[in-house]
């Protein structure tokens, strides 16, 4: 089954700058039942977690993050860019190749005590996975563990997100 999933997933070299090995889901968006197949699967690793939300950051983590909730009937916080929630937000910085950026959740999305789960289509440094747990953390949530659709396992991003558990569908070793 991983293999099938595995299938529909195309890897461009060099994109988008030379050096980098792109991992493209479109391919198994475009395919009805791998979809299918693959939210099922994602939904079966995260089965032992104990948690009431989902957090997931825009773009393509709000794809796999909105059907692992779905799924999963757990509720969904969305992770977003600066300024782009009305609301009282909370936010996390994480470094980029130059600079940083950062990611803002509404507060009234994580009360105090809630258990979150993390969720992103892929795990490459893990930065944006980290500034996501900083989120749940910082708005006295409580993380129960990081999902991945994609692990890019040859940079280690794991590491950063220790001591929370770590799953993740196909891993790039
Ligand atoms: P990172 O913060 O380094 O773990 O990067 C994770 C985010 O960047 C994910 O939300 C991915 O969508 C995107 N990303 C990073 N590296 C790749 C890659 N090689 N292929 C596809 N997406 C990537």
């Amino acid at each position: 089954m991983i293999r099938e999933i595995k299938r529909h997933i195309r890897t461009v070299e060099d994109f988008p700058k030379p050096g980098i090995s792109f991992k493209d889901i479109t391919p198994l968006l475009d395919d009805g039942p791998a979809l299918h197949q693959a939210i099922d699967a994602l939904s079966s690793v995260v089965e032992h977690l104990h948690y009431d939300r989902v957090v997931c950051a825009e773009a393509r983590g709000f794809v796999f993050g909105t059907a692992l909730a779905y799924s999963m009937k757990k509720g969904l916080i969305l992770a977003r860019k600066p300024n782009k929630l009305p609301g009282r937000t909370i936010s996390a910085e994480y470094d980029l190749e130059y600079g940083t950026d950062a990611l803002e959740a509404h507060l009234d999305s994580i009360p105090p005590g809630t258990r979150v789960l993390v969720a992103d289509d892929l795990l490459a440094t893990g930065g944006t996975a980290r500034a996501m747990c900083q989120l749940v953390e910082n708005a006295g949530g409580v993380v129960a563990g990081a999902a991945f659709m994609i692990e890019l396992g040859y940079l280690e991003g794991r590491k950063l997100l220790e001591p929370y558990e770590v799953v993740s569908l196909i891993n790039y070793k």
